[in-house]
């Protein structure tokens, strides 16, 4: 039997173009196509007719007519090809299976804690996989292959992961992903940073579709950037995606655990604000929360600040002002179009997420003020890492 990553492999370049656009775009008339791949239509019936037989395209439903008989709009299958994407991050491993548009068919999550070795990790992700096959009566020949956004930083090439610092559990030191989870499933995996991943799904099939410089920063226990500039993904050595949050915002600040001095990391992490709120309750400030300092997390003093709680309030605006100052900083060195603002900072917080774009907008020049549009979440919300790795499979077949 042939499996369905077989007919997207040995692509011509134009059978690609039009996968593309078809994955990309709505319904579409063999005019429509012809007009936007600039190829003659006596020609695309010829390169049609071979991918309508794999059935990667199909006939979807009969167009409007401008008079005479009514034109057949075609699309891609979604029903014969899929993908897998796994989001892993620090506090949760997240598994999604998409369709070939990225429509979610399957998502689920686990919290990530001391015991989540790799070992376990990868034991974890492939029961639930295996567990989906059956449940959603899943063919494995029709499955593309599996795309991981990671915490970096990584080695993409040979899909390891390095020696990320804030994991839970021990032994995440040049874990090879790449080849146990092929070992385990027995089919293609790719390895990306997992910020890139968010941004390629924004700006392919979100909230960032036809923009050129979209940047997607996922903030929680860390800050993870992935930017997409002129429509190309900006690379950082080692596939580092934790640049931006080790950016210095005070030079004679508190000492990072990256050895320096002052990093946007210190104030703007979930960790960071439950540090600088606990410092403060050992001070003997007031609070909401009634639980002891030790089991206070993040959602709590969101919840309170929510409810008024002063002391909330100030540590969520401390944060957030100096986030948004480091925001400014990078975009007056890229020309960004759209920055997408999400993670469990932004997610549970609209205080946070409103006072960050405040801060940002406030230190930027009236030009760029203009040009630069904020969102919170995305379209794709907490999905958009694993919906984006498992974008990134399609679109190494497509590229
Ligand atoms: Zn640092």
């Amino acid at each position: 039997m042939i499996n369905n990553s077989d007919v997207l492999k040995n692509l011509s370049f134009e059978e690609k173009g039009i996968i593309n656009l078809l994955q990309k775009n709505e319904y579409m008339t063999r005019n429509d196509i012809s007009i936007k791949t600039n190829i003659k239509l006596s020609r695309l019936n010829y390169i049609m007719q071979p991918l309508e037989k794999s059935r990667v395209i199909i006939q979807g439903k009969i167009g409007e007519s401008s008079g005479g008989r009514k034109p057949i709009l075609y699309t891609v299958n979604l029903d014969d090809f899929y993908i897998i994407g796994v989001d892993i991050s620090i506090m949760y491993t997240q598994i999604v299976i998409t369709n070939l548009k990225m429509e979610i068919l399957f998502e689920e999550l686990f919290h990530m804690d001391n015991t989540c070795t790799p070992e376990k990790t990868v034991n974890r992700i492939t029961e639930i996989i295996e567990k989906a096959y059956v449940n959603l009566k899943l063919y494995r020949f029709k499955l593309l292959g599996i795309g991981v956004g990671s915490v970096g930083p990584l080695n993409v090439e040979n899909g390891i992961i390095k020696n990320p610092p804030n994991f839970y559990a021990p032994n995440w030191l040049n874990v090879p992903l790449k080849s146990m989870l092929e070992e385990r499933l027995k089919t293609t995996v790719i390895v990306e940073n997992g910020a890139n991943a968010g941004v390629v799904a924004e700006s392919l099939f979100g909230i960032g579709k036809g923009l050129k410089n979209v940047t997607y920063f996922n903030c929680g226990v860390g800050i993870r950037t992935g930017t997409i500039s002129s429509r190309n993904l900006i690379r950082a050595i080692n596939d580092e995606e934790e640049g931006f949050g080790h950016m210095v915002i005070d030079i004679n600040g508190e000492q990072c655990k990256c050895g320096n001095f002052g990093c946007i990391e210190c104030y703007s992490s979930i960790n960071a604000i439950i540090k600088k709120f606990s410092n403060e309750i050992k001070k003997g400030r007031h609070t909401i929360i009634n639980k002891s300092i030790d089991d206070i997390n993040y959602k709590d003093i969101c919840m309170a600040s929510e409810q008024n709680d002063e002391l909330s309030k100030e540590i969520i605006r401390n944060a957030a002002l100096i986030l948004g100052a480091g925001l400014a900083n990078y975009i007056k060195l890229l020309t960004t179009d759209l920055v997408i603002l999400s993670g469990p900072l932004m997610i549970q917080s609209k205080l946070f997420y409103d006072i960050c774009v405040e801060s940002a907008l406030r230190r930027l020049h009236p030009d760029k003020k203009k040009r630069v549009i904020f969102n919170r979440c995305g379209y794709f919300k907490d999905t958009a890492m694993s919906v984006g790795a498992a974008a990134m499979v399609v679109e190494k077949y497509l590229s």
